[in-house]
């Protein structure tokens, strides 16, 4: 979708929207490529390897839509999906648009409660998943009234309230006449990561594809490029998987390569990566700051990735330097959230990137940041990151929480309940989370500046930072701080640390309060969960949160 031109802008003025009005996800990404050409590389963990072509999705997907249909299941039912990185996820995907339904994509490692709140609230007619989702929903179907079809994958025969998938899909027809969508039809539900409350359902419309386009074209190098072949450990249940990766590529005829891991493993990642010379990769900071703990990983890695895009949580520079080592290309940062993803970016291609900003407004999308109610602030003024609505990668309205989504506007604008600061020459600069926001001595200071330069530290393998209570500077910066294997936490690290800090940043950046842990609360998604480092400090000290 993006317009060729040699600087961000020239493509920016020649960047136009097309968006049809009638508009299916499901046909856009199974049924225009040659059906011959190489969908989806399998990789399981065991290390067997299945291929797909567009053709055998095509076809798959087809039967599926029979089979919701043939269930009894009409437009706009909710369809979850509780599956890993696997064919049977893409394809129900493809089908559920298809058919005309709404797709609620759901992360395998959920347990009990985050699905029960995921189904109740999206009212699921349906659930696709394996024997390990069966066994799961099996304990709680009887608190799920509107549940009537579970289909099971790598079954042999239907059982007790269940369907084979396999077989079912056999018995199905691959001819499906595909509801003839508006570009503004519900497509999805996409549940946020709840790292700030409980997680809100996003709904989007097909468009919501279309929109992406420009901010996974830019940040991915001009994907995409002939011989393109993309990977990322984001599970396809986050957008960051789904709509940043899987989705644009087979829009545009590119292979993706699904990988079942368990658990995200950093050698593996490496080794994944080397054995398919996967080309293009999204890999959120989380994931990064893992492998970057792998020792001398030049000698795990040989080939030339083409792009490698971060974003979802502050890249910051010890990450860019790292992979400019590592991988001999600039990791291009990107910005967006559930509700309007990828909206700003950066492409060291075309413009500068400027070290610890998040880039400049992708080609397409109106950025700025505004205060409270919805007043565009000068630049180089620090307040509400905001999106001006009409954006065709914004989402429709929050399901079943209209409360919710008259807070998310304000005037003309979306706002992302981000803080940040845009500069004379656009480049937007993240400061963080309204509430993760720290005010100390008058100054309002974000984490992520802090957590960058103490993961500068070489003793350092992640960290997080929150305001605590101080009754001289309203809030005093506190760190958590995991450790490099093999480190001990003592008193004399601690001031080293803090020095570290003095030395690099501003004084009153420093944490006066500095705690050594095993791990951080992170979400499923891998953000850290500063609210839950609030509350543990409370507790700890005896104070009121
Ligand atoms: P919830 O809304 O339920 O609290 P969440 O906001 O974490 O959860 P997501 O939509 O997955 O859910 O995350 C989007 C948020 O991630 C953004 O609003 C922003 O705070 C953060 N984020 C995304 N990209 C970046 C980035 N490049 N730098 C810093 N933060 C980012
Ligand atoms: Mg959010």
């Amino acid at each position: 979708m993006l317009p060729t031109g040699s600087t961000y802008e020239e493509i920016r003025r020649a960047f136009e929207w097309r968006i049809p009005e009638r508009y299916n996800i499901g046909r856009d990404i199974a049924d225009r490529q040659a059906p011959d050409a190489p969908a989806l590389i399998y990789r399981t963990e065991d290390g067997t390897v299945e291929r797909f072509t567009f053709g055998d999705i095509a076809r798959a997907s087809n039967r599926f839509a029979n089979l919701l249909t043939a269930s009894g299941l009409g437009r706009e039912d909710r369809v979850a999906i509780l599956l890993p990185q696997r064919p049977e996820t893409a394809i129900a995907h493809a089908a559920i648009y298809k058919a005309g339904m709404i797709a609620i994509p759901l992360f395998t490692l959920f347990a009990e409660e985050a699905l029960v709140y995921r189904l109740q609230n999206s009212g699921a007619s349906a659930v696709v998943t394996d024997e390990g989702g069966l066994a799961k929903i099996r304990a709680f179907r009887d608190r799920l009234p509107e549940l009537r079809h579970v289909f099971v994958t790598d079954m042999e025969a239907d059982g007790d309230g269940f369907v084979a998938l396999g077989p079912a899909l056999e018995r199905a027809s691959d001819r499906f006449e595909i509801v003839d969508t508006m570009a503004d039809d519900p497509a999805l539900i996409i549940y946020t990561s709840g790292t700030t409350g409980p997680p809100k359902g996003a709904l989007h419309a097909h468009r919501v594809l279309l929109g992406h386009l420009p901010g996974v074209e830019l940040p991915n190098n001009f994907f995409p490029q002939k011989g393109d072949l993309f990977w990322t450990p984001a599970d396809w249940a986050w957008i960051g998987g789904l709509i940043d990766v899987l989705l644009p590529s087979w829009h545009h005829g590119i292979p993706v390569l699904a990988y079942r891991a368990r658990k995200f493993d950093p050698e593996e990642a490496f080794r994944l990566m080397q054995e398919h010379e996967v080309r293009n990769v999204f890999l959120p900071p989380t994931a990064l700051k893992l492998m970057r703990q792998v020792e001398a990983p030049r000698e795990r890695f040989r080939y030339q990735l083409r792009s490698l895009a971060s974003g979802g949580e502050t890249l910051g520079t010890e990450l860019l330097d790292w992979g400019r080592e590592t991988f001999g290309l600039t990791i291009n940062e990107f910005y967006g959230q559930t509700e309007c993803n990828l909206v700003v970016g950066n492409c060291a291609d075309v413009m500068e990137v400027r070290p610890g900003s998040m880039g400049r407004a992708i080609p397409g999308h109106e950025v700025a940041v505004v205060d409270d109610d919805g007043n565009p602030l000068p630049d180089g003024t620090q307040g509400n990151i905001a999106v001006r609505k009409g954006d065709p990668v914004m989402f429709l309205r929050y399901w079943n929480n209209q409360e919710a989504t008259e807070k998310k506007f304000a005037g003309d604008w979306l706002l992302t309940g981000d803080q940040g600061i845009r500069d004379v020459d656009g480049y937007f600069w993240y400061v963080g989370r309204d509430d993760d926001v720290i005010t100390s001595a008058g100054y309002r200071i974000g984490p992520g500046e802090i957590e960058d330069c103490l993961v500068g530290h070489p003793a350092v393998a992640m960290a997080a930072v929150i305001g605590v209570p101080d009754p001289l500077r309203t809030q005093a910066v506190k760190a958590y701080i995991v450790l490099k294997d093999g480190v001990d936490g003592t008193d004399a690290l601690a001031t080293e640390i803090q020095e570290h800090v003095k030395s690099r940043l501003a004084a009153h950046e420093y944490p006066r309060h500095v705690a050594f842990v095993a791990e951080l609360p992170l979400t499923t998604t891998g953000k850290i969960v500063r609210k839950d480092l609030r509350a543990l400090h409370a507790a700890e000290a005896g104070e009121p949160e």
